[in-house]
């Protein structure tokens, strides 16, 4: 008798690099045995690290109070809550969207999973550029999916449209697009949107199969310094909006996200019952009641952006200062760095010994770089400063040496 427990599809998202790193990650590493020392700093995933703004409790509390007997009855999409979103989304992605354009998700995994389910089939392809969201990999083998990876271009990690339209063959269904970047922080500009755009537009055409934009776009509003947020659905009318609360609130353990579908799109309709479809299928994928009822006010609040770029500059400006090489992110919540010794494992190992965990860009599929979240307090920013010089004289790349390793710390 055949005494298998797992099904191959599950042992292969087990085995698959993304996955199996990051489980090792939280179960089985420096993060795991040490995050709740006293004085360790973490500044690993994008996890609130102070108490949550009254105005979101506020809202959570009155949405719990049930105003009819189906209060808590199923819920798919609450027009309430795709009202509200949809006027929000206006303001950041010029397009005149509509509740009717919406479905709410559980968060962007949720709203990723559902997208990739609805548009592909079992052996289509889906492209995304490295270093990713270290989850596209399970979300796509999970649906059958073929990933298909394209490294970014470093320092600044731009899209490689180039080596993107090599990548693209019959089988491409989906390229999926994360701007504002985890873990890069890059804000694609709309002439980067725009060249992708044509060259998908001229693919779908060759290839005779229209190929699909996944635009995961979770930080969409945490972007600095006045920049604007350009969304490739202004620029290719086939792209789908991907959106978690998760960010913007700094509460992702409350499951709440959303599709969007742009209207006037020829297979709009049809694109939203496939979505829907999925969202039964998948294990009803759908944010329960109450986070549904608390949508219109928790649209009116968000994290300190201001507050987020105040850690930034003064980490990247002390990171360079000590010798490292740092591009400073426009949007987002995280700062990636080149770790100064090649084994970007090492280096963390070396920063956790230290009392700072940071992630390694291994998870990202792009080592020799790390990430540093930004969410970790005020404080722990000025404490873990002496920590990263001291790992950088450790690793014999501290300022004494730096004279003749000019790439470091150029302003990049
Ligand atoms: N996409 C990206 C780029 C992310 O960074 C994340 C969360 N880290 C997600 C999707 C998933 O978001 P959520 O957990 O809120 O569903």
């Amino acid at each position: 008798m055949d005494e298998q427990v797992a099904s191959r599809r599950s042992a292969r998202i087990q085995a698959a690099g993304p996955f199996h790193l990051l489980i090792d990650f939280l179960n089985r590493s420096d993060y795991d045995t040490r995050r709740r020392e006293p004085g360790v700093l973490d500044f690993t995933f994008g996890d609130p690290h102070e108490m949550q703004q009254p105005g979101y409790v506020d809202a959570i509390r009155e949405a719990a109070v049930p105003l009819d007997e189906l209060w808590f009855a199923y819920k798919q999409s609450e027009e309430p809550a795709q009202t509200a979103a949809a006027a929000s989304l206006r303001r950041v992605v010029p397009l005149a969207w509509s509740g009717e354009d919406l479905r709410m998700t559980t968060g962007g995994f949720g709203a990723i999973t559902v997208t990739m389910k609805a548009l592909a089939d079992p052996g289509d392809e889906v492209v995304y550029s490295l270093p990713p969201w270290f989850l596209y990999e399970a979300l796509a083998l999970e649906a059958g999916l073929v990933p298909v990876k394209v490294p970014a271009r470093p320092p600044r990690f731009d899209l490689d449209l180039d080596a993107i339209a090599a990548a693209l063959t019959p089988r491409t269904r989906i390229v999926v697009v994360n701007t504002p970047n985890n873990p890069t922080g890059r804000v694609y500009p709309p002439e980067a949107l725009t060249a992708l755009a044509e060259l998908l537009e001229e693919a779908s055409a060759r290839f005779g199969r229209r190929i699909w934009i996944v635009s995961d776009e979770p930080y969409n509003r945490l972007v600095f310094d006045g920049l604007t947020f350009h969304s490739p659905a202004e620029f290719y009318a086939h792209t789908v909006i991907c959106y978690s609360y998760g960010k913007t609130l700094l509460a992702p353990g409350q499951r709440l996200g959303y599709v969007a579908v742009p209207p006037g799109l020829p297979g709009h309709d049809e694109l939203l019952d496939a979505i829907e479809t999925m969202q039964i299928a998948g294990g009803w994928l759908f944010p329960n009641a109450v986070m549904q009822y608390a949508v219109p006010h928790l649209e009116a609040l968000s994290v300190d952006v201001a507050g987020l770029a105040a850690k930034r500059d003064r980490l990247v400006m002390a990171l360079r200062e000590m010798g490292y090489e740092v591009t400073s992110p426009e949007g987002t919540f995280y700062l990636w760095p080149r770790s100064p010794i090649a084994d970007d494992e090492a280096f963390v190992a070396t920063l956790a010994r230290l009392g700072v965990l940071v992630m390694p860009g291994a998870l990202f599929e792009t080592p020799g770089w790390f990430r540093i979240c930004l969410t970790a307090t005020v404080e722990s920013v000025e404490a873990a400063l002496p920590h990263f010089a001291a790992a950088l004289d450790e690793v014999g790349a501290g300022t004494a040496g730096q004279a003749e390793r000019s790439p470091l710390g150029t302003s990049l």
